[in-house]
């Protein structure tokens, strides 16, 4: 049996007569940029996260990017980023022409660390960025009060926790704004891409629904230097067949976690640690191990698909070499970043191919225990 890592069509034939029914009904109605279909989503997706408002961009570094520029963060300041995420948390500070600080992530919860934050306030910082990394809520309650302390602006990275909760209100409500990302493999994904901003703050509303479309509040005057960033009203059609089923598909992403979690209790892998305030949706199962390549290879052999989230931290990447960050600089980045590797998960995972999965595993642990 092969287990691929994530079966993307197979949402696509769950619902396909919708699917097929939402694209019809945008072709027919003659309106291809923004309008009805976008503005419903934006509002059934604000109602789902618990905003006051909603504005569909076109990708999730967008979103991040174009709250930013609204808050008018540029060159000179400083916005403190996890060190483990996914380059694009980073990239959208850069984007705006500001300083992406660093600060290590809590290594059983892989998300920032609270008590590391203060330290790397400077008069210049403007925000802080956490990022619900693989599914789980950073610690918003404590990341939100060093921020009022200091008068810095939230901006959660929601762009893998669609539908998570934190002290049981969902990711996208916790901050002063949230960008999400509709990439295909996300908890909420389009069949392309797409992104939004959530935020009860009407006038940051206002501005970002200018900035994604040119500007513009009425067409062809153009109070800000815009960009054009639109959601795409055939995939906010997609993204509204999708809706209703993401809770349901986030249940099922658990209980393939629970199921890992209870067949790998006794293995030496590092498992996932989930804080009591926490209910994560599983985006990935990520394990740590230093045997990784050779479990990896182990299963490949068995047709099981694994794969790095992420094999190099932004920090080291060339494309931050202008930073001069070394190998050590974030040490707790680096090992993460060493023996992370994750399983397959989604909400058509098979259970044959979970079960498939979990043998190849322990097969994998004894062998290599022997
Ligand atoms: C996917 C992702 C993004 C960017 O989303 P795109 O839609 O691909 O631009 C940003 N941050 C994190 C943590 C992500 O996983």
């Amino acid at each position: 049996m092969t287990v691929p890592f994530l079966d993307l069509k197979a949402t696509y034939l769950e619902l396909k007569d919708e699917f097929d029914a939402a694209y019809a009904r945008v072709m027919d109605s003659g309106w291809y940029i923004l309008g009805d279909e976008v503005e419903a989503f934006e509002q059934e997706f604000a109602a789902y996260c618990g905003t006051r408002h909603c504005i569909g961009v076109a990708n999730g570094l967008d979103a991040l990017m174009l709250v930013l520029r609204a808050w008018e963060i540029g060159p000179g300041d400083e916005v403190i980023v996890p060190s483990n995420t996914y380059i694009a948390s980073w990239l959208a500070v850069t984007y705006v022409g500001a300083t992406p600080v660093p600060v290590e992530p809590d290594i059983t919860t892989y998300n920032l660390d609270p008590d590391l934050i203060e330290a790397a306030i400077t008069p210049r910082t403007r925000a802080i960025m956490p990022v619900h990394l693989y599914g789980q809520p950073a610690d918003m309650d404590r990341i939100n009060a060093i921020a009022r302390k200091h008068n810095l602006k939230v901006l959660e990275d929601s762009a893998q926790a669609h539908g998570s909760r934190y002290r049981g209100r969902r990711a996208g409500s916790l901050g002063d704004a949230s960008g999400f990302s509709f990439y295909p493999g996300k908890n909420l994904g389009a069949f392309g891409d797409g992104g939004a901003i959530t935020t009860d703050d009407a006038a940051l509303a206002e501005r970002v629904r200018m900035l994604r479309n040119y500007g513009s509040r009425v067409k062809y005057h153009n109070e800000l230097q815009g960009v054009n960033s639109r959601l795409d009203p055939l995939q906010a059609a997609f993204l509204r067949v999708k809706l209703p089923h993401l809770d349901n598909w986030n249940a099922r992403r658990k209980a393939i976690a629970q199921a890992y979690l209870t067949a790998l209790s006794n293995s030496p892998l590092i498992l996932p640690t989930v804080p009591d305030w926490a209910e994560p949706v599983w985006h990935l199962f990520v394990v740590r191990t230093q045997d990784r390549e050779r479990i990896r290879q182990q299963l490949q052999t068995a047709d099981v698909s694994s794969m790095i989230h992420y094999p190099v931290p932004p920090h080291l990447q060339p494309a931050y070499a202008d930073l001069e960050m070394t190998s050590g600089a974030l040490p707790i980045a680096e090992t993460i970043h060493n023996e992370v590797m994750s399983l397959p998960i989604g909400p058509h995972l098979p259970t044959e191919q979970l079960n498939a999965t979990i043998v190849a595993l322990k097969n994998t642990i004894i062998f290599f225990q022997d």
